[in-house]
């Protein structure tokens, strides 16, 4: 059977990229990809770049105000989102260019339109060419899902977020996980005022119980309206404002309503149904630990397969598969203790297990440092920070770890190497302290908190 090429790439974002571009430079292999919108998927276009410049951009009120105590005589002046979204657009841009040149440098040549899978073999281009490839990668990612209420239109999502026109002076957050959370604080930190609907008893669900709760607790410090065991169900039209019917507390009326209820794959059209690639409950692409779906010549990476929506999983899995696939170095993307930060304000770090998850397990130890930072301290704010390490009472290594404060993504990622590696909480402890810092708390939690769960 003759090929038009070795790789068909559906999807430009951070796990298809990364194959191609692995397969092409590395693999030696002829490598096609189609994306039907903009070059970076998710992360780069709609997800972690922009937030993450809206979390830079949302957090200068606070270190203005910090900055008058420390001695500045500086006031804040006006936001205007009109200019930070200029500015925005145009990161973003360069940022396309830069996955495309990437790509192009790679040698893989690239479609920009929508393409569907015909066959086991073949990819169907919108214009109707078809491409004959000897593996299909489908890296199609996800989208917001948003349950279906009446009114369900009149709300926005994440995806909208960054292209509104001007912020809102109210919004009403539905949902209680990573983006809800994540943009409460951006929108409260930019002067809107943020209502937040969950509907369950605690925020962060999945993420350490008393991380979770010092998270709630910090974010209901700043002025952010959390209202749990609350959810929406229906919105109305009302002149220029949106009505919220919901169970619980959080009816009323609002500038904006952001659905951020979870995601869903993008699967539906592609044409894999027929072909006997299987789908899970949530629609996603099931897949073995190889990427490979059940049909040999197809593989899926990222969050289409509904594994860890994460943006650096998705480029391992792809590249596991491109090692694999083109290189001759069969290997699976491991999912195992992969760090994460939700990037309220304050942060929250995660890696490893939770300490209801590690005591389910045996006995553990807990350790727990809460304190104000210095450098808040000082500027007369009561913020607290977290630290907690979740260590097995047996072999003594450090099972998880979780800190709530400014900078906790940054250090959980060098908390993860070490847990990674199998550090024992002795290990921490003979590990001399950087002083004076938030993360020298790491090495200095003397005596466990408290011991739980049973041997
Ligand atoms: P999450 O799964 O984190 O949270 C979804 C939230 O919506 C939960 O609170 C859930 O409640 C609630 N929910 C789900 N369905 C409904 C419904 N029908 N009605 C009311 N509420 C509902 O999803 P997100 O959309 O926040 O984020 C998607 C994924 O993207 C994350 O899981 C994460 O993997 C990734 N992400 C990572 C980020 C990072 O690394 N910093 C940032 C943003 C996203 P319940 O808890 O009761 O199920």
């Amino acid at each position: 059977m003759t090929f038009d090429v070795d790789l068909f790439v559906i999807g430009g974002g951070s796990g298809g990229v990364r194959a191609a571009r692995i397969a092409a430079s590395e693999g030696g292999a002829r490598v096609a990809l189609a994306e039907e919108y903009r070059m970076g998927g998710t992360c780069v276009i709609r997800g972690c770049v922009p937030k993450k410049l809206m979390v830079f951009a949302s957090a200068f009120p606070g270190q203005i105000e910090d900055a008058r105590a420390y001695g500045w005589d500086v006031t804040a002046g006006d936001f205007s989102w009109p200019q930070f979204r200029a500015a925005l657009d145009k990161e973003l841009i360069r940022l396309e260019g830069a996955y495309r040149s990437g790509l192009v440098n790679a040698g893989v040549t690239i479609h920009d339109c929508r393409a569907t899978v015909e066959d086991a073999h073949t990819v169907k281009l919108a214009d109707g060419r078809r491409i004959r490839a000897k593996h299909i990668l489908i890296a199609t990612g996800g989208r917001p899902f948003v349950p279906d209420i009446p009114g369900a239109d009149l709300a926005i999502t994440s995806n909208e977020v960054f292209l509104l026109d001007a912020l809102p002076a109210s919004v009403l957050i539905v949902g209680g996980g990573f983006i809800a959370c994540e943009f409460a604080c951006i929108l409260h930190g930019l002067g809107v005022k943020v209502t937040l609907a969950y509907r369950g008893d605690q925020v962060l669900r999945g993420f350490d119980d008393e991380a979770r709760g010092h998270v709630a607790d910090a974010m209901r410090a700043r002025g952010i309206d959390i209202h749990c065991n609350s959810d929406v169900t229906a919105l109305e039209r009302d002149g220029t404002t949106i009505r919220a019917s919901a169970t619980g507390t959080a009816g009323g009326s609002y500038d904006a309503v952001l659905y951020a209820t979870g995601r869903k794959p993008n699967t539906e059209g592609l044409g894999l149904e027929p072909l006997g690639v299987r789908f899970g409950a949530n629609g996603q692409i099931v897949v073995d630990g190889y990427s490979q779906t059940a049909v040999p010549s197809i593989y899926a990476v990222g969050d289409v397969t509904d594994r860890i929506a994460l943006t650096p999983v998705a480029i391992r899995e792809g590249h596991a598969f491109a090692d694999t696939v083109f290189k001759g170095q069969p290997r699976k993307a491991d999912h195992d203790l992969v760090a994460a930060a939700v990037f309220t304000q304050p942060e929250l770090g995660t890696v490893g297990l939770t300490e209801a998850e590690a005591a389910a397990q045996g006995p553990v130890e807990v350790y727990v440092a809460t304190f104000r930072p210095m450098q808040t301290l000082f500027a007369g704010r009561q913020d607290k920070a977290l630290f907690k390490l979740i260590v097995c009472q047996t072999t003594r290594r450090v099972l998880g770890c979780h800190i709530v404060a400014p900078a906790a993504g940054e250090m959980i990622q060098l908390a993860a190497i070490a847990i990674k590696m199998g550090a024992t909480k002795e290990d921490f402890d003979r590990t001399c302290a950087v002083h004076p810092t938030m993360a020298e708390e790491l090495v200095t939690m003397k005596s466990p908190a408290r011991r739980v769960g049973n041997a």
